[in-house]
């Protein structure tokens, strides 16, 4: 097999600098990667070809060879290698190196190896009362979290020192490990990522930087947000780590059961007692809304269990659009308490129907219904 230029390989210029052979290599190594191919042999041939190229270009001495010489002056079937580019050993130092800022987990975030983490987001649930839900309110909370220690800046060392190099991973914060083919970046155990140590810990942080604290804040709640609802302070969560930026506060409302109301979105529920007299004869209701009260005109012979709607008296959601409608359902109550004047006239009335179904819609079907049923069987 013909080989190929390894600079056409990598498709850069003869006099390419070690960061734009880097580069290339990288691009196409993720490319091709047997890992993001699986059983693509033409990936796995050119995944070997960038490599063999990389590994020769990005050592000095061999790519003088190899510029002197050509493909003579480095091949590694001379030097007796496994063939195919992946004869050297050096090929996981190459991988390791090329892959480790994103193989290594730095603990989340950018910002390098071991260096400055983001610190964690925090949530509080916020319970409200419909009425401060649909219009709004501000308020205050406490919420226990990290924040910046500030005896010793965030560093964790006693003022007047500082934290020196780790001298397991030499100030990397990570460690490599060779697991098979790969080598693996993995967070330095003794520095936790931080490549630093520290001598003589601060005493108000012990030496962590950040300490707990009721931090007091003050949430502006806007009108219409639901149960479930998020809202993001950002940069109110846990300070970050060795400098790190802070985490987000999410505020999550849960709105409180209200005696009266009932929520379903932008839509109010509730439920309206009304006398026996008023069902039959009509009259007039005053019903609650979040706005105060207001008159509802109820037609005679009103059924128990008729809704009543009011256009626009519901809620206007947070994310827009017009305010829901609120829906009054009207329960006849049977009167109880009854003095002898009143039974007295109930019965006359109870007599005054007796015989005549026309006045009761509902019965007059149940009993149809009910006869139906009994003749069938
Ligand atoms: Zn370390
Ligand atoms: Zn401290």
């Amino acid at each position: 097999m013909a080989k190929r230029d390894f600079y056409e390989v990598l498709g850069v210029e003869r006099g390419a600098s070690d960061a734009d052979l880097k580069k290339a290599y990288r691009r196409l190594a993720m490319k091709y990667h047997p890992d993001r191919n699986p059983g693509d042999k033409a990936a796995e041939d050119k995944f070997k070809e960038a490599n063999e190229a990389y590994e020769i270009l990005s050592d000095a001495s061999k790519r003088a060879a190899y510029d002197q010489y050509g493909h003579a002056g480095v091949d590694p079937q001379m030097g007796g290698g496994a063939g195919a580019g992946f004869g050297g050993a050096s090929f996981s130092d190459i991988f390791g190196d090329v892959f480790s800022d994103f193989f290594g987990g730095g603990g989340g975030g950018r910002g390098g190896r071991g260096g400055p983490q983001r610190g964690a987001d925090l949530r509080y649930t916020l319970d409200l009362d419909l009425e401060d839900a649909v219009r709004g309110t501000t308020v205050t909370i406490r919420v226990p979290t990290l924040v910046g220690c500030k005896t010793c800046s965030g560093s964790g060392a006693k003022p007047g020192t500082s934290p020196v190099t780790c001298t397991t991973c030499g100030g990397i914060g990570q460690v490599r490990m060779q697991q098979g083919f790969f080598s693996v970046q993995q967070t330095c155990p003794r520095c936790h990522g931080s490549g630093k140590m520290i001598s003589d810990p601060c005493g108000t942080c012990h030496g962590q930087g950040r300490v707990e604290e009721q931090k007091t804040l003050s949430v502006k709640v806007p009108a219409g947000v639901d149960t479930g609802d998020r809202i993001r302070l950002t940069g109110e969560g846990e300070a970050g780590a060795h400098g790190g930026p802070a985490g987000d506060l999410y505020v999550v409302v849960n709105v409180r059961e209200h005696d009266i109301f009932q929520r379903d979105g932008k839509h109010l529920y509730c439920e309206v007692p009304i006398s026996f007299a008023d069902a039959a004869l009509g009259g007039e209701l005053e019903v609650p809304t979040l706005d105060g009260r207001v008159k509802l005109k109820i037609p005679e012979g009103t059924q128990t269990g008729k809704l009543f709607r009011l256009r626009g008296k519901g809620v206007a959601p947070v994310r827009g659009g017009g305010a829901g409608d609120l829906m009054c359902r009207v329960v006849v109550e049977t009167p109880v308490n009854l003095d002898k004047r009143q039974r007295e006239l109930l019965e006359e009335f109870r007599s005054s129907l007796q015989g005549d179904t026309s006045h009761s819609p509902r019965a007059s079907g149940w009993f149809e219904g009910m006869k139906r049923f009994f003749d069938d069987l």
